[in-house]
């Protein structure tokens, strides 16, 4: 399989190009230049595999021959032996709606399922090149553990991650800075997320210290994220009765839109699910634009399901792209018209295609709370603020069209203790802590605390990746 980039900038490069490349160098996003299929009996007999051997089925047309079989299938378990449920990703059922539990990683947030893959995955890659990478980021909180979850003790690799100090929530403090790992850098800058992100910036945009340093990235655009992520979506139908498998609905909590993106690219493998819903919290462009056609930021407002406060999704570039038949120029045209005026819209027929491809609905800050009560106390379950944005679409949506009329796949993207105030808020107790968290309070830390400067931050990550001579 070759990989193309939105922007139609790139020779077409091999998976594993596209793993190390992550943005594309022309600026746009990289995407597999045909999308696999399976038939119906194809999916059939996909239904006694467990989800190691579905990935690696999902996997297999993607990578190509870039990686041996053999070890593809060792990247893969590997990656999902560090998960505290055997089936990886399993299916509740609670009341009428179905909830995909993807919070069984070291992290307790979705994030986990494609970055402790990628982490590997980069590790192999590095191993097979002779070459190292360093990777920095920014985080407001998951990203950031997921990804130094994702890559701790490895071989060729260092990780740097700048978070606003004192203003990632405790619990996710406490996951990053207590990883102790020689090749991991919390750096904990006195400012607020944007320095962080103002900072990495900068210092990718300073070439030369890029390529001295092998700086790169793991945010939400690497295709080998969006591909880790398709495989719940099969695992998700797979997991139903066949009773409940004529009129499937998957709601999706967003932000940057990579979980969804991943569902789509499930949806047009052949799963034969009816729609995706998207839901937003208050900060609802992408909810916006499936309902209207127009793409358009406002202010990001906080929330209490803080990790979908974006109002940039990632990830849009790609569905933008293929909504536009895979024309580069179209993209790029568009994408220039949004850094120009801010907004972008489409046609009438596209809107028609867009909501095809799409439900959508969102949550206030209210309902969100509500929604933890509400099922907390029809079924016992506590929900995270995330997936409870998510319940509370799928519910509204069921609501329209008459109960029972179709089945409903909640994907639960964070365990409920990683936001134990948002739970205390909607019913008065905090969430059972899981194992992995018991003694997060005792752990000792390890971080650098550093001023808001680009300047400081690089010499800093000089000081530690040039081996003395
Ligand atoms: C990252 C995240 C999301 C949003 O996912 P996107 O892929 O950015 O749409 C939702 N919920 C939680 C808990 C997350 O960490």
């Amino acid at each position: 399989m070759k990989y193309v980039s939105t922007r139609g900038g790139i020779t077409p490069v091999n998976f594993t190009d596209a793993v190390m490349m992550g943005l594309a160098t022309d600026g746009g996003l990289l995407l597999p230049e045909t999308i696999p299929c399976f038939n119906k009996n194809d999916i059939e007999r996909f239904q006694d595999l467990t989800y190691q051997e579905l990935a690696m089925t999902i996997f297999h047309p993607f990578v190509g021959n870039d990686i041996p079989l053999n070890e593809l299938k060792n990247l893969i378990k590997q990656s999902y032996s560090s998960f505290n449920h055997p089936a990886v990703a399993p299916l509740v059922k609670q009341e009428d709606l179905y909830i995909l539990e993807l919070f069984h990683g070291q992290t307790l947030a979705f994030k986990d399922i494609a970055l402790q893959f990628l982490g590997n995955l980069f590790a192999w890659i590095l191993a097979e090149r002779q070459e190292s990478l360093n990777i920095l980021g920014a985080t407001s909180g998951d990203t950031g553990s997921a990804a130094i979850y994702g890559v701790r003790g490895k071989d060729h690799i260092n990780i740097f991650i700048i978070h606003p100090h004192g203003k990632v929530s405790h619990i996710q403090e406490r996951q990053m800075t207590s990883v102790l790992d020689h090749n991991v850098f919390n750096i904990a800058v006195e400012g607020i997320f944007d320095d962080g992100q103002r900072i990495v910036k900068e210092i990718f945009s300073d070439l030369d210290f890029k390529h001295e340093f092998h700086l790169g990235a793991v945010n939400s655009i690497n295709w080998a994220r969006i591909m880790a992520q398709i495989v719940y979506y099969f695992s998700a139908y797979l997991q139903l009765p066949d009773s409940e498998r004529k009129t499937v609905d998957i709601v999706v909590p967003s932000g940057n839109f990579g979980n969804i993106f991943a569902g789509y690219l499930a949806k047009r493998m052949g799963l034969p699910i009816r729609r995706l819903v998207l839901a937003s919290n208050e900060n609802n462009i992408l909810n916006r634009f499936i309902s209207t056609g127009v793409y358009q930021g406002s202010e990001v407002v906080p929330t209490w399901s803080p990790s979908m406060d974006i109002q940039v999704a990632s990830n849009f570039e790609r569905y933008w792209y293929y909504l536009h038949h895979g024309d580069p120029e179209a993209a790029m045209k568009s994408f220039a018209q949004l850094r120009e005026t801010g907004a972008i819209s489409i046609s009438r027929e596209q809107l028609l295609q867009v909501q095809k491809d799409f439900a959508t609905g969102f949550a206030t800050n209210d309902e969100t709370l509500t929604t933890i009560a509400d099922f907390y106390q029809q079924t016992g379950y506590i929900l995270d603020p995330h997936t409870a944005v998510g319940v509370k679409v799928a519910q509204q949506l069921r609501l329209e069209e008459g109960i029972n009329k179709s089945t409903s796949i909640c994907l639960a993207t964070a365990h409920p203790a990683k936001f134990p105030d948002a739970v205390h808020q909607a019913i008065g107790i905090y969430p059972p802590v899981p194992e992995s968290l018991r003694d997060i309070d005792q752990r000792e830390c390890r971080y650098e605390i550093l001023p808001a400067d680009t300047a400081t931050v690089k010499d800093y990550i000089r000081s530690k990746l040039q081996t003395p001579s």
